[in-house]
């Protein structure tokens, strides 16, 4: 999974991101079900996160098959929300392959800090990448999730907030409502598809 595009929208206080699957037909992550196995264990806050799937799943059943990218969506959001106490973060996570190449995705999330968003991002694009590679060893969460931290605090700073947010790291008010997801092949009449996170 690779983003190959980040757009930050301030004025929604968020980020739309497009998401590149290398291999078309492999996006689903009962294709590649080590990925939210570990990606579980390693961050298990994961297991508290809304998620409005339509089948009333929680988000660790809706995980056994889903898309990749809505994986990724809800890892952005719990490492903001870890690095930075935050109100609740919302996420979705759209694909339309009649208009866009298959393997495509559009991914929205909420930030509070936009520092802190670019580099959540960042480094759940590369948590995903080694977990997919099998290369465990790679990811520390403690070490990434300090560096992540500092990165908050820069942000704050570069915004003339040095005062940190109320809260005590632990709670995680995140939330994700996704609306039903269906296998893209079954496009339906409009054409598109959405899981929503919020
Ligand atoms: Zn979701």
């Amino acid at each position: 999974m690779k983003v190959t595009e980040i757009c930050v929208v301030p004025a929604e206080r968020r980020i739309r991101l497009t998401v590149e699957m290398p291999n078309p037909d492999r996006f689903l992550t009962s294709q590649a079900p080590h990925l939210p196995r570990r990606l579980f264990r390693l961050f298990p806050n994961l297991s508290q996160h809304k998620c409005e799937n339509g089948r009333g799943y929680t988000f660790r059943r809706e995980c056994r098959q889903t898309e990749i990218p809505h994986l990724f969506e809800h890892l952005i959001i719990e490492l903001q929300a870890q690095a930075q106490p935050a109100e609740v973060l919302r996420g979705e996570t759209h694909w339309n392959w009649r208009v866009d190449p298959k393997g495509r995705f559009h991914v929205f999330v909420d930030y509070e800090n936009e520092l802190l968003a670019v580099g959540a991002i960042r480094l759940a694009e590369r948590i995903l990448q080694s977990l997919d590679e099998r290369h465990l060893e790679d990811v520390d969460a403690e070490l990434e999730m300090a560096r992540l931290r500092e990165v908050a605090r820069l942000g704050r700073a570069l915004m003339g907030q040095e005062k940190e947010p109320q809260g005590d790291g632990k709670t995680v008010p995140v939330t994700a409502s996704c609306s039903p997801v269906r296998s893209p092949t079954r496009v339906p009449a409009n054409g598109t598809q959405k899981a929503r996170g919020r």
